[in-house]
């Protein structure tokens, strides 16, 4: 039989009744997890104990409630001292370590009273201490007066009781440790404070003898972790390759309207979850994704979330950190390419060169400090160069703000619509009149503005750029180009595969998969991961694809192509597949579109290999939709199909217009339809 060990614990903890029975709670939960410890308790009266007077609303003191407590671990008084986790100073001394932080008893609020909040009477008297607190109470019920009150729980429920007031708040586990259910008149609507019914063990850095026995009843070792990442300025290839590698882990993934959808794909087996704001409205309150934040990394989920640009430049990344921090999650930072410098840099606009510039201010036009007055100017920051992000709809207060304060007319300004995006647009004018230009032409949100000198080093590139009409689904590849107006003439949506078993187990016993097209590629892995496949089954297969668009998709789910065809062509694939492998006894599964012509099928049958085509994704005629305006310079036809769809609802391709194809067969149907075409070179 194991012999318990003799440890006795010099334990400390306030005095108040509701500080010992937590540091019952804590040895109770450790005997629950079979560890039987004995322990001395001290009781301390901290700063908070003895001062009575000075208000909780207005105090800031970090250690109010745990100064001597902290001093005695510190100096070997007491081993470990026990704590309200939310008494535990925010910035613990380094000689400290929070050894465990308990489960949450209950984390919610209480109101004791004779009835529920929004059933007291006009200007009834309600005691609380916390500023939060009296912040909520007022939004459900604006007409109490808020009487600010100190003490223990039962010094306050005397209190309430000979009447100085006619209702309480209180930590409902505060009532519950105390066996004071009773006096419950209504849990309170909102999230408690952080940390709320946990206790904490505070010990001595480098005690681990002691932070071992505690580590069992710690909740965090549950938790999971949070990745702030940052998804860049909007080209998916701006992406950094940690971002890739952390999306490629998580559980859960929380992204905004300005993340590419493109990067999404490294998230395969993670659930997404869209948090985005559109025009300034959030579809969910900052407090609620927060919330979401801690609830599934309390659930032991890799939790990632996934904003625009850098995470921590105007994008409230800061307060999601704080509040996480607050229940003592952790959070890791990975950076992302801001649009603030990245967009610029695309375009060849330095933000500092010199002769022209030695420094850069990055400024909001609206945003957390929202101006009260529409009127009200921008405090402009001393800097050669400015980029306002956010600023869109503030361009008048934007002039306005930089000629009081003496910046000349002439500064050149450039406006940046949609960066480093297929469709990006840009406006170049200046101060005096490019309000006057977005007028007449509009640029679509998000945008940034850089007003400068080093604009002008830019000029004459962006007036350079050329419309192209794109009719494919993968614009990011045409990006270099032009400006691409993006107009899909084929429709592609993932289908619901046709007896899916069967295919699976098909999957686990090919030795070899044909994937011919960047969709094929998607849908497929959607489809495994949706089913829950282990994907390390693949690892031992052969991936042959066609064209490098196919296996860069490939890619995105971290396989790579044992054989890539070049010539973009059944034809041209299966040439190359009898050159390099033995074909016959070979078993093949090919997912694919609805749309396909026989001829693999067919050769690699006649060769001796078995194969199971399956459908993952339909491609179908998009509805009927107006030519788009702007003036269009050039053509790009991606495949037979959308030569077909085109002509199907414009009936001639304008004679001004260069066409462009990709691959000899798309130049072949332009051909058959009576027109000459150039074979794109980015092929
Ligand atoms: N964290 C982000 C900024 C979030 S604030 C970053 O580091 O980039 C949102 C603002 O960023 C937008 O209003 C716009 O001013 C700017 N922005 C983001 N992406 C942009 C893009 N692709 N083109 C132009 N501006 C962009």
């Amino acid at each position: 039989m194991r012999s318990v060990p003799k440890i006795i614990l010099k334990v400390g903890s306030r005095a108040s009744p509701l500080a010992k029975v937590q540091v019952d709670e804590v040895f109770a939960l450790l005997a629950k997890a079979k560890k039987q410890i004995q322990y001395a308790l001290t009781t301390f009266a901290t700063k908070g104990d003895l001062d009575k007077k000075t208000s909780l609303l207005k105090n800031s003191d970090d250690n109010f409630f745990s100064d001597v407590l902290d001093d005695a671990v510190l100096a070997g008084t007491i081993d470990i001292a026990i704590h309200s986790a939310k008494d535990v100073p925010k910035v613990l001394h380094p000689g400290l370590k929070i050894f465990a932080l308990t489960k949450a008893l209950d984390e919610t609020d209480a109101l004791v009273g004779p009835c529920p909040c929004s059933q007291l009477p006009q200007g009834s008297r309600i005691g609380t201490s916390s500023l939060l607190r009296k912040e909520q109470i007022l939004t459900i019920n604006p007409n109490l007066k808020i009487i600010d009150i100190r003490g223990t729980i039962q010094e306050r429920l005397k209190l309430l009781d000979a009447g100085k007031m006619d209702a309480l708040i209180v930590a409902t586990c505060a009532l519950k440790r105390l066996g004071l259910h009773k006096r419950i008149k209504e849990v309170l609507p909102w999230e408690g404070t952080p940390l709320q019914g946990q206790l904490a063990v505070v010990g001595r850095q480098g005690d681990e003898e002691s932070e071992k026995i505690f580590s069992s009843i710690d909740i965090r070792r549950q938790y999971g972790k949070v990745f702030l990442v940052g998804a860049g300025p909007g080209d998916p290839e701006l992406f950094t390759l940690k971002g890739v590698q952390i999306l490629r882990k998580a559980d859960i993934v929380f992204y905004d309207y300005l993340v590419h959808k493109n990067v999404l794909d490294y998230a395969l087996t993670a659930k997404k979850v869209d948090v985005g704001k559109r025009k300034g409205e959030s579809t969910i309150s900052q407090r609620d994704l927060s919330r979401l934040l801690k609830e599934a990394v309390m659930r032991g989920q890799m939790v990632v979330r996934l904003k625009g640009g850098d995470p921590l430049i105007f994008g409230r990344g800061a307060e999601e950190i704080e509040y996480l921090r607050a229940y003592h999650i952790e959070v890791e930072v990975i950076p992302g390419v801001t649009s603030a410098t990245g967009i610029p840099s695309s375009l060849g606009i330095p933000l500092t060169a010199r002769d022209f510039s030695s420094s850069v201010a990055f400024l909001s036009g609206h945003g957390q400090s929202e101006l009260k007055n529409s009127q009200d100017l921008i405090p402009i920051p001393q800097a050669q160069t400015l980029v306002f992000l956010m600023g869109l709809t503030k361009l008048d207060v934007i002039v306005k703000s930089l000629s009081v304060r003496q910046w000349s007319l002439n500064t050149p300004v450039a406006i940046i619509s949609r960066g480093t995006q297929v469709d990006e647009k840009v406006l170049v004018g200046d101060l005096s009149n490019i309000q006057q230009k977005m007028k007449q032409n509009p640029l679509p949100q998000p945008a940034l503005i850089i007003v400068g000198q080093t604009v002008s080093l830019f000029l004459a590139k962006c007036q350079q750029k050329k419309n192209i009409l794109y009719l494919g689904t993968y614009p990011e590849k045409y990006h270099m180009m032009g400006r691409l107006i993006h107009f899909p003439m084929i429709a592609i949506a993932g289908v619901k595969v046709k007896n899916a078993r069967h295919f699976i187990k098909a999957v686990k016993l090919a030795d070899t998969i044909l994937l011919t097209s960047r969709c094929g590629v998607k849908y497929f892995f959607e489809f495994l991961a949706a089913q829950n496949f282990s994907l390390d089954i693949l690892r031992r297969k052969i991936f042959i694809v066609i064209g490098a668009d196919t296996e860069k998709q490939l890619n995105v789910y971290n396989f790579s192509a044992t054989l890539v065809a070049h010539d973009e062509t059944s034809e041209g694939l299966f040439k190359e597949m009898r050159r390099s492998l033995c074909l016959k006894g070979r078993s093949i599964v090919f997912p694919r579109s609805s749309i396909t012509n026989p001829y693999l099928r067919q050769q690699l049958a006649k060769s001796g290999a078995a194969i199971t085509e399956v459908v993952v994704y339909e491609n179908t005629k998009p509805p009927y939709r107006k030519l788009p305006s702007e003036e269009v310079e050039q053509i790009i036809f991606t495949s037979p199909s959308t030569v077909h769809n085109f002509l199907a609802d414009y009936g001639k391709i304008p004679s001004q217009w260069t066409i462009l194809a990709k691959g000899r067969r798309t130049q072949k149907s332009l051909r058959e339809q009576g027109y000459l075409s150039e074979i794109l070179v980015q092929d």
